[in-house]
């Protein structure tokens, strides 16, 4: 494809994503994408990374960029080095990247941003220490709370990924990550339900244990539970309701509204065709109500 059409139609700002690194040292147990990038971590050098984000500039016009990687600042000197090799050619480039909550720091995070960083995608998973263990996350709660403390504070927007549903996790320890996604206040926070995916730990254990519903693919969306959840004491109803009530508390806070309400006019948009069916059904059920009551007595 002519890199010309590596836009997102009727995007105002041209966006493109590009990968410098493959693979994560690290095993989450519910992790597919470090399980695609095959042994061993390997990454391109800081001026190679940077002659692709030259021509995606230059030639293609772009000037949103993605690092895909799995977690972008692993290697620290590196990240570091992108960053300064951008600003030292002058790309005027505005980008976001995964990181992980125990590599970073705030020297990293200024240098980053130095190079044209806006956002940084941390992926917190759950709000109790006993999940994150479950899951082999290898992190703490307090490094969580530290790393997007101290990325507001160098001016670095945040985007949080939380999960429900992992096996073991109670509903009181999923509601702990709903109040765990509004303590450390992201600007976007993404909520999902565990998919097991093939090759993944949990995955052999949970087929083993016969406790997937279905191996059709099309279902692994991380929207719909995939597991027999009765096994674990709730339904898979209940958990797409707690995903819903996630959604709602994280975005419909007041506070929240306020502060980036007026940076998505498509949200308000949105909350406003909800808020007008809702009253249209309100309003319809009298109305149908009357007639039905003008219908018995007049036929
Ligand atoms: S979830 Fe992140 S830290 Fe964990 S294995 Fe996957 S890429 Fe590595």
């Amino acid at each position: 494809m002519p890199f010309s059409q590596y836009t997102v139609r009727d995007r105002k700002t041209p966006i493109g994503g590009i990968i410098t690194s493959r693979e994560c040292p690290f095993a989450c147990e519910y992790c597919s994408s470090s399980r695609m990038g095959g042994i061993g971590f390997r990454c391109r050098s800081a001026a190679n990374v940077v002659d692709e984000l030259t021509i995606l500039h230059e030639e293609c016009g772009l000037t949103q960029i993605e690092f895909l990687d799995d977690i972008f600042t692993l290697n620290k000197r590196r990240a570091a080095q992108i960053a300064s090799e951008i600003r030292r050619r002058g790309l005027d480039i505005s980008w976001s990247a995964s990181s992980r909550v125990d590599t970073i720091d705030k020297g990293l995070i200024l240098k980053l941003k130095r190079g044209g960083l806006n956002t940084l995608y941390y992926g917190v998973e759950a709000g109790s220490q006993r999940v994150l263990d479950l899951m082999n996350k290898r992190v703490k709660l307090e490094h969580i709370k530290h790393a997007f403390r101290a990325t507001r504070e160098c001016g670095v927007g945040t985007l949080g990924s939380f999960m429900f549903g992992y096996p073991g996790e109670t509903l009181g320890e999923m509601r702990q990550t709903i109040g765990l996604s509004v303590q450390l206040n992201p600007d976007l926070a993404q909520f999902s339900i565990l998919t097991p995916f093939p090759r993944t730990p949990i995955y052999q254990r949970l087929k083993a244990a016969g406790l997937l519903m279905t191996e059709d693919w099309d279902r692994y969306t991380v929207l719909e539970p995939i597991i027999r959840y009765e096994a674990f004491g709730y339904s898979a109803e209940k958990l797409k309701s707690i995903l819903t009530e996630a959604y709602r508390r994280f975005y419909l806070r007041p506070y929240y509204l306020a502060k980036h309400l007026g940076e998505f006019p498509l949200v308000l948009w949105t909350l406003f065709r909800e808020f007008y069916i809702r009253l249209q059904e309100q309003l319809s059920r009298p109305i149908a109500s009357l007639h039905a009551l003008k219908m018995r007595y007049c036929c």
